[in-house]
């Protein structure tokens, strides 16, 4: 199998990219986030607080989670479930990004991502993926800009849904779930050693996508 990872804080367009190019090379597209997102909204549903670590821990053992794939489209099934939708939720994110923290949390969900990997070819999107779950992935990418060029492009995309929010509150957002990402103590936000940094501050979607295929392109040679 071939796997790719690509990681990268949030709002680099990681899952913009990585669909786009899931598609051309006829992988499955795995979004990691979406498992740390429902861990979130589980904890949230129970009205615990997501930087509880007791609470969350708590919760663990009742949590089923599996993946959907419906016309290429991932879909997250919790306790039988569809949450896909719940998990875009706003409050959602903060409530991944607290218990993503969590030890507990990342070994509760590093089997069902590893085993993934092992039977598709795929790609898979997150934080640690190059670094801790598919170390030994056949392309690595770091997919990043900066928080500013991030928080522009969220808030085009909420005034386009129709559900707009002040640029200055996102650019604080971002900042904070940056923070946390590359301040915990296990698997922080990094680039592998081995991973390929593009930035994407100045480039378009298309460059972007282009330029991963070919670097995709070279590993399937
Ligand atoms: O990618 P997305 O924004 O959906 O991820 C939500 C949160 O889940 C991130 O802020 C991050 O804290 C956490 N996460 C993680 N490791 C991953 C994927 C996501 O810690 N592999």
């Amino acid at each position: 199998m071939i796997n790719i990872a690509i990681d990268g804080p949030a709002g680099a367009g990681k899952s913009t990219v990585a669909k786009m190019v899931a598609k051309e090379l006829g992988f499955i597209y795995i979004d990691t986030g979406a498992l740390y997102r429902s861990i979130g909204i589980a904890a949230l549903r129970k009205g615990f607080s997501t930087d509880n670590r007791e609470q969350v821990i708590s919760i663990l053992p009742e949590i089923e989670l599996s993946l959907k794939f419906v016309d290429g489209e991932q879909r997250v099934i919790l306790n039988g479930e569809d949450v896909s939708r719940d998990i875009r939720l706003p409050e959602a994110s903060m409530a991944a990004s607290n218990v993503s923290a969590i030890p507990e949390v990342r070994s509760f969900l590093l089997d069902m991502q590893k085993k993934f990997a092992r039977e598709n070819n795929c790609l898979m999107d997150g934080r640690d993926i190059g670094t801790v779950i598919l170390p030994d992935a056949e392309l690595k990418i770091f997919l990043t800009a900066s928080p500013e060029v991030r928080a522009d492009r969220r808030y085009k995309e909420l005034i386009e849904k129709g559900t707009p929010k002040a640029y200055d509150e996102l650019l604080e957002e971002i900042k904070v779930r940056d923070y946390n990402d590359s301040h915990r103590a296990v698997a922080p936000l990094k680039p592998a050693e081995d991973a390929v940094i593009v930035d994407t501050s100045e480039m378009s979607l298309d460059e972007v996508v282009e330029k991963i295929i070919s670097l995709a392109k070279d590993v399937k040679k």
